[in-house]
């Protein structure tokens, strides 16, 4: 019986991994859940079903203590940090947002193993959780760095030729002019179903540009052995090419079932996580290269990862700003990924800090976060 804390347990993954619990019952024995609190009914609901002994909100405390006596509720913006210290077999941070990286430096502090939805953890603060982490702590949820990770067994890492990151290329991977997009348009992914930022990360290639970031961190190989190639169907999640010439590919169809249900059950795989392929049925799997033109976000992400220090944290939180602006129409999608390149030269026109702590991430980040929205103001205006 392996017991699992999930943060973050009414997003998508959240939800997901619980479906994996009530399917295997003699496997896993959910010990706490949190959640922002937004969706309060949910999570509630979550607690009761799982028969969870505690709960983590931001808000809406005092209405989840009133529906659930017998449980402890830990409320505040450290509420998830505080759970993911408590003894337990595997955290599962299904964070989104940077906001996670509290809460995977203390899981990883507490000795605690770390399944990892949560990429902007290492993309702002990779050089902070990297140091404190022992083998085989952090077991990757990302369904590429999953992907790469079963790739990667019972090989030796001097073998490595390079990572091969697989993108669907998201909705407008065959659309030549992204100057009128809408907002519909952007959410509708054809393959993935996943949160608006992620969705909408995935419609520019900015989700890719952060996952190379976070393949560096992971897999600790520099970024020019680190490539991204688009897969529309979205099945191979990604590869590694071996200095032998042989590339050895990791497929699944497309859904996070199989990732979570390896990272929560390391290192047994659970039987039924998800649908195998059906060979009965002719299918086409298809390879090409990313149009940077048309995706800037790939390598303006390659290009912070390489200079380092604060830039990745400064281009996530610039990049987390502009979608919320994208999303409320203040600006057009085809002003996301430039307006997030002036913020990076912003910051390159000075001194890049680097990262000493959590608070110098926090404190870079809010500073990212008011330039960009002023430059929001001005594009907008
Ligand atoms: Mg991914």
């Amino acid at each position: 019986m392996r017991k699992v804390i999930i943060l973050g347990s009414t997003g998508s993954i959240g939800v997901q991994a619980l479906e994996i619990v009530e399917a295997n019952p003699e496997l896993f024995e959910v010990l706490a859940i949190t959640a922002a609190g937004s969706d309060p009914e949910l999570l509630i609901a979550q607690a009761n079903k799982y028969g969870v002994k505690t709960v983590g909100v931001v808000k809406n405390a005092d209405l989840i203590r009133q529906a659930l006596p017998d449980v402890t509720v830990i409320d505040g913006a450290e509420a998830s940090t505080e759970i993911a210290a408590l003894k337990c077999d595997v955290v599962l941070n299904a964070i989104t947002g940077s906001i996670g990286l509290g809460p995977t430096l203390a899981a990883i502090k507490a000795g605690n193993q770390l399944a990892l939805a949560n990429k902007e953890s290492l993309v702002a603060g990779g050089d902070l959780v990297m140091p404190l982490v022992k083998p085989n702590q952090i077991l990757p949820v990302d369904s590429e760095h999953s992907a790469i990770w079963q790739c990667l067994q019972g090989n030796h890492a001097t073998d490595i030729s390079k990572l091969v990151l697989t993108a669907s290329g998201g909705p407008f991977r065959d659309r030549e002019d992204l100057s009128g997009v809408t907002l519909d348009e952007a959410l509708a992914h054809p393959t993935w179903s996943m949160g608006p930022v992620v969705t909408i990360n995935s419609a520019t290639l900015m989700n890719k540009g952060l996952e190379i970031i976070e393949a560096h961190h992971l897999f600790n190989l520099p970024y020019s052995q680190i490539e991204a190639v688009i897969h529309p169907q979205s099945i191979v999640h990604s590869m590694v090419e071996y200095k032998d010439g042989s590339t050895i590919a990791q497929a699944s169809p497309p859904n996070m079932m199989g990732p979570i249900a390896l990272a929560i059950n390391y290192p047994h795989r659970t039987a039924g996580a998800t649908a195998p392929i059906d060979w009965s049925k002719s299918s086409t799997w298809s390879f090409a290269p990313i149009d940077a033109k048309r995706f800037p976000a790939v390598d303006l992400a390659r290009h912070c990862g390489h200079i380092g220090g604060a830039l990745p944290a400064i281009f996530n939180a610039a990049n987390e700003v502009v979608v919320a602006a994208f999303i409320t129409g203040k600006i057009a999608f085809n002003e996301i990924i430039s307006t997030v390149a002036k913020i990076v030269e912003q910051y390159e026109g000075g001194t890049i800090p680097t990262l000493r702590d959590l608070s110098d991430v926090s404190a870079i980040e809010e500073d990212a976060r008011k330039k960009t929205s002023l430059l929001i103001t001005k594009v907008a205006s």
